[in-house]
């Protein structure tokens, strides 16, 4: 017999952190088990650290509500917590008359997803705020932000730990086998647990994990697909205090320019669709096309001051020539798997919502319990 717990979550990225921490809140055995030997160590620590406010995805879609509620939850948790964060607005720009016309249309989605506090800037309005911007219009998105997405994580597992959930690090699960009764767990190495209720967060890894799920049918298990977003650093102080991005891309939101808390600022990410997760390497060929695609927002930007960065990768569940997906977060009544839930496709804005998420799984698990 193998041991049995409570819950288990796959995955210590802030989705899985937040998940854990919720059901531990719950009054919840939790254990996370991480493969690294640290948390967060993918995704979670390689993007753009930005609290979005909810403009871009489609009404009623999952990355909208809970991008929308996330941020606010996170707003609360970070000043609640004294994590490091900076509701420093961003500036969404057109730098033609067609991009004007997407502003509005940008607009227009933004106040379907409940975010009404866009204001539209003209030029003069805009180059006000920042005068090195290059534009014909803007939106000023006051609610975006940036966040310390380490401190993050670290509160989080502190309330995770402080509500009695145990965090396994170097433990890779390799496979599970559904029951009725409890899900089997085996890790790489061979040791055993079972559980009533298993979240697999394991982000760009969820839907490889999710197929050596016996019990779990096939058809509920996305194909994985990867787009990496490398970044380019400035060198020296950039002359703006909000994040500044263009009219958005098919696969990305554009190439922006987004700033740490201690003022640093990075363009990215770009996307480059790969063949696998592993492929981090920035391709420093590629600041040709920055530098292209930034001074057109920025024209004062010197040759030579862009640094290669480092580079994260989307966990796409689509492919390059198909729309974009949302979050795609199954619960038992998806699936049919009593006490499991998968999370697949937890791209942008999976920062801003893991608290959110947290609460959904939640409630998609509470939903199993009375059924
Ligand atoms: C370039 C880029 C920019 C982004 N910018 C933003 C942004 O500005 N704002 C925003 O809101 N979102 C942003 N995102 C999205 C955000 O980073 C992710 O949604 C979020 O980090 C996903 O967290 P996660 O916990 O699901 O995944 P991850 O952070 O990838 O964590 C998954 C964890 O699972 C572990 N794991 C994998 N397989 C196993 C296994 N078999 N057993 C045990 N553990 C396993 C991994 O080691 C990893 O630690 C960006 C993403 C990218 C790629």
């Amino acid at each position: 017999m193998s041991e049995m717990v409570d819950c288990v979550v796959v995955g210590a990225g802030v989705v899985g952190l937040a998940v854990a921490r919720a059901l531990a809140l719950q009054g919840r055995e939790v254990w996370l088990l991480e493969a690294a030997n640290a948390i967060g160590t993918e995704t979670s620590s390689r993007n753009s650290e930005v609290i979005h406010a909810g403009i871009y995805y489609p009404q009623g879609s999952l990355k909208a509500r809970l991008c929308v509620q996330g941020k606010a939850m996170l707003y609360d948790y970070c000043s609640e917590r004294g994590v490091p964060h900076s509701r420093c607005g961003k500036l969404i720009v057109a730098t033609s008359t067609e991009q004007q016309n997407a502003l509005t249309g940008i607009r227009a989605r933004a106040q379907a997803n409940g975010v009404d506090d866009l204001q539209w800037l003209s030029r003069e309005e805009a180059r006000a705020l920042e005068p090195e911007l290059e534009c014909v219009a803007a939106l000023l998105s006051p609610s975006t932000g940036i966040v310390d997405s380490h401190a993050l994580m670290l509160a989080l597992l502190g309330d995770l730990e402080n509500a009695g959930g145990v965090l396994a690090l170097n433990s890779p699960l390799a496979k599970a086998h559904c029951a009725p009764q409890a899900i089997h767990l085996e890790a790489m190495d061979g040791t055993c647990i079972s559980a009533r209720t298993v979240v697999n967060a394991a982000g760009l890894h969820a839907p490889v994990l999710a197929r050596q799920f016996e019990g779990l049918s096939a058809v509920h298990v996305p194909q994985a697909a990867y787009a990496k977003g490398n970044y380019f650093t400035l060198s020296g102080r950039a002359p703006f205090s909000h994040l500044i991005y263009p009219v958005p891309e098919a696969a990305g939101l554009g190439v922006h320019l987004t700033l740490d808390l201690g003022g640093q600022a990075k363009f990215g990410p770009d996307v480059q669709w790969v063949e696998g997760p592993e492929d981090l390497v920035v391709d420093a060929s590629r600041s040709e096309a920055f530098y292209a695609e930034v001074r057109k927002y920025w024209p004062g930007l010197r040759d030579g001051a862009l640094a290669a960065g480092y580079a994260g990768i989307r966990p796409k569940i689509h492919g390059p020539h198909e729309p974009a997906a949302d979050f795609l977060i199954q619960g038992p009544r998806d699936h049919g798997v009593s006490g499991l839930v998968n999370l697949f496709g937890i791209e942008s804005p999976g920062l801003t919502s893991a608290l959110a998420i947290g609460a959904h799984v939640v409630g998609l698990l509470h939903q199993d319990a009375v059924s």
